[in-house]
């Protein structure tokens, strides 16, 4: 780009132009910490297995089982939206239009991918069972729980402590996004049609909740390849820490517009004439 004017320049290769970078270093920090979810998730099935084997008090048992079933949503949900939006809008076309062939695998990735949010219930019920059966259903325990797990990371300082704070603003707007919907559920105990003011909600407060526990996550990470900079395999930790670093400064701040959409929501939508759409 610096050479841009310059016609003798030489050729480069693509990860040369920012905006290739920018595209890869999305898809590396959702590929990550979407991995990152899965294992997590697996990780308290595991100490499911282990507690019922060991005999863990059964109050124990059930709360790592709620939990389980909280992060099962976000799982399928929001990994498998981000996958195949990410797959078709970014990697696909950091092939160009070589990517829209069959030359290379990424055109059968993107419609393999879509499949995953239809069936085993579509994004849109993920987010009816997140928010109305994980979350309401369970009295807040497991979102409290892991929330909690959450907001100690987020003050926890060290070589991190400002990306730990932008992660702990965006914890915080999303708890006002719950309790906001929490709050239309109450009303609708008077009001039936408040109801359709979560409706319209579900499916965006599932992604951002995804989005927050995928950069725990990945700060995570980060925060144990900070200390691994200096050695072996240093690119691959440098990795880690930009990934994280990348993820707090580019998708977090959509978080705060989202709680403000969500907030401002009057439900108006369902009184729109179905010819009007
Ligand atoms: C390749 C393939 C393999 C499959 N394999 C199996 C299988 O092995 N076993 C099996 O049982 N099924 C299987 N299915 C079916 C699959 O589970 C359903 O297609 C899926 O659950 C979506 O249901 P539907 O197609 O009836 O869509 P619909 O329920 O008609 O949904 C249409 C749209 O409306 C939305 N919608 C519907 N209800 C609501 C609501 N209450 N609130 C908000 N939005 C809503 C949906 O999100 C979607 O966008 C398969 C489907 C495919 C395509």
């Amino acid at each position: 780009m610096t050479t841009m004017t310059d016609k003798s320049s030489p050729r480069v290769r693509i990860i040369s132009h920012p905006d290739v970078r920018r595209s890869l270093m999305v898809q590396k920090a959702y590929s990550e910490g979407m991995r990152a979810l899965v294992l997590y998730t697996a990780s308290i099935q595991d100490a499911i297995a282990m507690g019922r084997a060991d005999g863990m008090a059964e109050d124990e048992l059930k709360s790592l089982d709620a939990l389980n079933d909280l992060l099962l949503p976000i799982v399928k949900g929001y990994g498998s939206e981000k996958s195949w939006v990410l797959l078709g809008t970014e990697s696909l076309q950091t092939f160009g239009g070589s990517g829209f062939t069959m030359d290379w695998p990424l055109e059968q990735y993107v419609r393999d991918a879509k499949i995953d949010t239809l069936y085993e219930g579509t994004t849109a019920i993920q987010g009816l069972d997140f928010f109305f059966r994980k979350i309401v259903k369970d009295q807040g325990k497991a979102i409290g729980k892991i929330s909690s797990e959450m907001s100690a990371f987020a003050t926890s300082g060290g070589l991190l402590a400002e990306e730990k704070q932008a992660f702990g603003k965006a914890l915080q707007e999303v708890g006002t996004m719950i309790s906001t919907l929490v709050g239309h559920a109450m009303a609708s105990q008077e009001k039936v049609t408040e109801l359709y003011k979560i409706g319209l909600n579900t499916s965006r407060l599932l992604m951002a909740v995804g989005d927050v526990v995928i950069a725990w996550l990945l700060l995570r990470q980060a925060e144990i390849a900070m200390g691994r900079l200096d050695g072996k395999d240093k690119e691959f930790y440098a990795g880690k820490v930009a990934a994280a670093k990348y993820f707090v400064a580019h998708v977090l701040p959509h978080i705060t517009a989202d709680r403000k959409i969500l907030e401002a929501e009057d439900g108006s939508l369902m009184d729109l004439a179905e010819a009007s759409f």
